[in-house]
């Protein structure tokens, strides 16, 4: 093994696995890959799998149990650097949308009935930086090939990696595309970090928001824009919340409290 190579791990904690499918799908690229890093652990990919120091940790998927509390932090603890990869690490994902804990409960409920857990205990969906400190963030749900090419040949080559902090209204305007708002179509632009270069509008559909919220995004000036538009509340709220995860929870709470 060379060991001059950064020491690089894989992980997948709660989700579809879809960023690590999406690794081994850089079919082109893949042998670089494992040319360049000293690729040590990587299920999805490999079986001599090796718990040791690190100096990047890639955690993919959200944190849904106390054993994976645990796990992560075991994670943090031998890597240099830990990078959150995919909406469900970044945001929380999917199964961390819409809930606070009295609801998440519930729903739980809802499911396993009375079923006692063994092998560990569910908590509350949360992405990774709810339990530790986070270097950076790849989004996307998926993540994206080129992106995640870029992202890594940066940290392979020791640069920090590119951030998304622009919302897809400015790629979208830069490929010149009328804006979807103007026609009466949802587009979610405005709240979405920017790493896709707008994929979506540029083939006439609306952006849906998975690359996950940008920071500093406007949720009531967005919301209040669609409610104006003439689209019902409800509806607002699930398209808001499908790609936000834990990140958009208080917004929802103070909107229920401006309600009451
Ligand atoms: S179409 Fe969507 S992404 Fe483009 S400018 Fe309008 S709101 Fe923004
Ligand atoms: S849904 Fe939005 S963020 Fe996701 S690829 Fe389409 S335009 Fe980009």
């Amino acid at each position: 093994m060379n060991n001059n190579k950064p020491k690089i791990g894989i992980y997948e904690l709660t989700g579809c696995a879809g960023d690590a499918l999406l690794i081994l799908d850089c079919e082109n690229e893949l042998l670089d890959i494992f040319q360049a890093a000293d690729i040590q652990s990587f299920l999805m990919a490999k079986s001599d799998n090796i718990d040791g120091d690190l100096d990047v940790a890639l955690v993919e998927g959200s944190v849904t149990t106390e054993r994976e509390i645990e796990e992560l932090k075991d994670i943090r603890n031998r890597a240099k650097i830990v990078v959150a990869i995919g909406l469900c690490a970044t945001v929380g994902g999917l199964q961390g949308r819409f809930t606070d804990s009295e609801e998440w409960g519930e729903n739980l409920k809802k499911v396993y009935g009375d079923v006692e857990m063994t092998h560990t205990k569910a908590v509350q969906s949360k992405p990774i930086d709810a339990y530790i400190n986070v270097d950076f963030y790849l989004p996307g749900c998926p993540i994206g090939k080129e992106q995640f090419l870029n992202f890594f040949t940066r940290l392979v080559g020791g640069s920090p990696p590119e951030k998304y902090p622009h919302p897809v209204c400015v790629s979208c305007k830069y490929n010149e595309n009328d804006c979807l708002l103007n026609r009466g179509l949802p587009c979610l632009g405005p709240l979405t970090a920017d790493g896709c270069g707008s994929v979506c509008i540029n083939h006439n559909l609306p952006c849906v928001g998975c690359w996950g919220p940008v920071e500093g995004a406007n949720l009531t000036s967005a919301f209040y824009l669609l409610k104006d538009k003439g689209f019902d509340v409800e509806y607002i709220k699930k398209v808001m919340a499908n790609y936000s995860g834990t990140k958009i929870t208080t917004f929802f709470d103070q909107l229920k409290k401006e309600k009451q």
